[in-house]
């Protein structure tokens, strides 16, 4: 009887014909065996993530995958990203992501990224724990120059303007409130002061002085965007009962994971990139169902290589996942169902997400098995699912294994 549950998500995974490959997507003209044994072996479906004509944003599609309808839980980024963050968020907390920047006296932004700063976590630090007005900001550093931010207290707002203009040829923008709430002007003035308390502390710093001297640019300004309340919902374990993990080199995806309650766990050398450890995360997802019954396994590479144009990169990428797909499937059990999808497509075609549908596959004993002997979006549209949309997978997942309530008598 299946208990846990492998959910394998390959970001970007669909696509269209590419007259280079024969006419065929990425996916259909890579050599996939082990995708196509288990397509074979299993019931195949094609997904739109967020309903026909959608065209998904992957932090919005994942949300709706899990069965967290985005028009209700979706508040913006910085939820998502903060909670990737390790930061433990509150019913309440405004979240925003912030950039390390240099700017002149004047807040003229000179460049977005501090010349592509990379260790930023003492400049995180001398800000965390500031508190303006009563309200309490917590700062953790991100990857690269960014961080996340966390205004902690009564009576905020997430409608407020960005302070981040979002080019480099602005001066850093005055937070203004998007609403006549008294939260909404309270939290644009809370930031204001921020913006320049935390301006005068970086400048002082002596690290930045030292950046200066070895001709380097000051970090010397946090860029604020994406105001986001954190709102109070059920997590994934209070809402399915599963104690769930999350494997994924992104922030973006950690922070999917973080959001929704689940445990992130590092797997060595995942860099969410196309030279990604795939048998590492492979082997971390085996090793996590020693003690989870749900992972979430995150790989990213096949979007970013579509938003690249790189169908070739594409194909290749996904016969290296199929490789290593392999040993995945010879350690699953007779416990474990294996679903594999994908947020949304990105055609080569179109260097962007789009909203053509993408293929589906469960696995698992007692998975009821249909025509379908290979894995690609042409011969998914002939699957046991149909077309099924990203809101029906969880109630899928929890019809296989048992544990859907009863309707009537
Ligand atoms: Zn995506």
């Amino acid at each position: 009887m299946l208990q846990k549950v492998i959910a394998l998500i390959f970001d970007g995974l669909g696509d269209r014909p590419v007259p280079e490959l024969g006419g065929k997507t990425p996916l259909e003209a890579a050599a996939t065996p082990n995708f196509d044994y288990l397509a074979a072996q299993g019931e195949t479906g094609l997904m739109h993530t967020l309903g026909r004509g959608v065209r998904p944003g992957s932090d919005v599609s994942h949300l709706a995958i899990f069965g967290y309808p985005p028009q209700e839980y979706y508040t913006g980024r910085g939820p998502i990203e903060a909670a990737g963050l390790g930061i433990e968020l509150q019913s309440g907390d405004i979240a925003l992501r912030g950039n390390f920047a240099t700017v002149d006296a004047d807040w003229n932004i000179l460049d977005r990224r501090a010349g592509r700063i990379s260790d930023t976590g003492p400049f995180a630090a001398a800000l965390d724990g500031l508190i303006i007005d009563g309200i309490e900001f917590i700062v953790k550093p991100g990857t690269g120059h960014r961080a996340g931010v966390i205004l902690r207290g009564k009576g905020l707002s997430s409608k407020i303007t960005d302070a981040d203009p979002h080019s480099g040829d602005e001066p850093v923008s005055q937070v203004r409130p998007l609403e006549e709430s008294p939260g909404a002007h309270f939290t644009a003035t809370i930031i204001n002061k921020f913006m320049k308390q935390s301006s005068e502390i970086l400048h002082n710093m002596l690290l930045n002085r030292e950046r200066l001297e070895q001709g380097l640019l000051p970090a010397n300004f946090l860029l604020l965007r994406g105001a986001g309340i954190f709102p109070s919902f059920p997590s994934f374990a209070e809402k399915y009962g599963f104690n769930a993990c999350c494997i994924a080199g992104g922030g973006l995806y950690r922070g999917i994971g973080a959001f929704l309650g689940m445990d992130l766990l590092d797997s060595p050398g995942a860099t969410a990139m196309p030279d990604t450890n795939l048998a590492g995360k492979f082997r971390t997802a085996l090793a996590a169902l020693e003690k989870y019954d749900f992972v979430f396994l995150h790989i990213k590479a096949a979007d970013s290589l579509g938003e690249d144009g790189n169908y070739a990169g594409k194909r290749d990428f996904l016969a290296e996942a199929d490789r290593h797909l392999a040993a995945l499937v010879k350690g699953l059990d007779q416990e474990t169902l294996l679903l594999i999808a994908a947020d949304h497509s990105t055609p080569c075609q179109l260097k962007a997400h789009s909203a053509d549908p993408v293929p589906v596959l469960f696995y698992g004993p007692g998975v009821r098995t249909d025509e379908v002997t290979s894995f690609g979006e042409r011969a998914c549209t002939k699957g046991g699912l149909g077309f099924i949309e990203g809101k029906d997978l969880m109630p899928q997942i929890l019809n296989l294994l048992g544990r859907l309530h009863l309707l009537g008598a």
